[in-house]
């Protein structure tokens, strides 16, 4: 490991988690409370009311292409418009998260898992 500045780290620096990354800007921050998944309330409501808009345009997409099985049975071309629609419009949301910088659904997932949240 090379050293660029100050004294040699020790193991117990090593070893210390990083800061958490903020989900909707990116930015490592420090939680106040343990289940704080963004830097502050601007974010968490700024991600909030886009999952909400975006939950209310996939929806109808999501349960017609799930109840034909993706397009298999039942109205098999509405579930395969609906199944081309919905991954379209997930398509359009991961590049805009990306060209946003923002973290990646999985890696938000994750945080969300980790902390408990989301247990059916
Ligand atoms: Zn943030």
């Amino acid at each position: 490991m090379t050293m660029l500045h100050g004294s040699p780290e020790t193991p117990r620096q090593a070893q210390r988690p990083s800061a958490p990354l903020c989900p909707e800007c990116g930015q490592p921050f420090r939680p106040v409370h343990p289940q704080q998944l963004f830097c502050c309330v601007e974010h968490k409501t700024a991600h909030n009311n886009r999952m909400t808009v975006r939950g209310r345009q996939l929806t109808a997409f999501s349960l017609a292409s799930r109840i034909t099985r993706d397009g298999s049975c039942r109205d098999r071309a509405t579930g395969k418009r609906a199944r081309q629609d919905s991954r379209a419009l997930m398509d359009k949301w991961i590049a805009e998260d990306r060209a946003a910088g923002r973290m990646p659904a999985d890696d938000y997932m994750r945080l969300r898992y980790a902390k408990g949240f989301d247990r059916p």
